[in-house]
């Protein structure tokens, strides 16, 4: 299934089960609220971005907007959020609406592989968990690196295999693999290495990697918990099949993420002034 027609589908059932913000948390304590969470890895990323006063920030793969709003409430300048989920950008407008900050909250549907942006017009490019989705990398930061002005900055959280798998577990782990793919849509798990050695190829210049494994973990724990706990809803809308597939998925990511196979970081890079 198609990476839009896929958040489509499970967009209102992930709003109960991951909130308004579609990515992991960063947990301070594993006893913290998802929301707690998802606005620390926010907080994070805001930090490392650092936008003056009047910035614009692009956000790649923006989801129902839940970031863009957060950051619009959390520094004095104007975001653009892109996707390529139609139903994703209606949800997002709306939010904005409710919110009173369409004015500096705007939204479009588009491929952030060809975003259509003019070039050098953004301070920051913030791209939170969605790079994943976008197998062709090299492109997706050669986007990155050409929207943003000389001196701006590049933010990218994500999952990333922290060893590779070889073969054998790729075969091994073929219905795992697809448990996931068929959860979270099709997506390409990269090493934290290519996705350096892709960010240079793009002419931005790696400023820092952080490693948030650890304090991702909670969040699969969570999203399990509102999985049971609005069980009726998420049935009614995506079905109980694809309720169990999420449960899974879970479990699997948490036995990756417990073995040391997986994790997650945060990646910042400047585009040279
Ligand atoms: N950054 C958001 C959403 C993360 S979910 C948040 O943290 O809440 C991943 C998002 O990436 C979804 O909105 C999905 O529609 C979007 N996406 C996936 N592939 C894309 C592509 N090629 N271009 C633009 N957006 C894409």
């Amino acid at each position: 299934m198609l990476v839009a027609d896929h958040y489509d589908r499970v967009t209102e059932a992930w709003r109960l089960v991951m909130g308004a913000d579609f990515h992991y948390g960063v947990f301070g304590d594993a006893d913290w609220l998802l929301p707690r969470a998802t606005e620390r890895l926010s907080e994070l990323m805001l930090a490392e971005a650092a936008p003056a006063p009047g910035a614009r920030v692009l956000d790649v793969g923006c989801g129902v907007g839940g970031p863009a709003l957060w950051l619009a409430r959390h520094f004095d300048g104007t975001v653009h959020g892109i996707s390529i989920s139609p139903r994703g950008i209606e949800a997002a407008e709306a939010n904005a609406l409710t919110a009173g900050l369409a004015d500096r909250c705007t939204f479009a549907v588009a491929d952030a592989l060809d975003n259509g942006e003019p070039s050098a017009a953004y301070d920051v490019a913030w791209v939170m968990e969605s790079s994943h989705l976008m197998p062709d990398r090299a492109r997706l930061l050669a986007e990155c690196a050409r929207i943003l002005r000389p001196g701006g900055r590049l933010v990218l959280c994500d999952l990333t295999f922290l060893r590779p798998l070889d073969l054998g577990e790729i075969l091994n782990d073929r219905k795992k693999l697809a448990c996931l793919d068929r959860v979270f849509g099709r997506a390409k798990i990269g090493a934290l290495a290519d996705y350096e050695a892709q960010a240079a190829a793009a002419g931005l210049r790696v400023a820092s990697v952080r490693d948030l494994s650890r304090e991702t973990r909670p969040t699969l724990w969570a999203w399990q918990a509102n999985l049971e706990r609005f069980a009726d809803d998420v049935d009614a809308l995506i079905g109980p099949e694809a309720r169990a597939d999420f449960a899974r998925a879970c479990d699997i990511l948490g036995a990756y993420w417990d073995a040391g196979r997986m994790g997650y970081f945060l990646l910042v890079a400047d585009k040279p002034g």
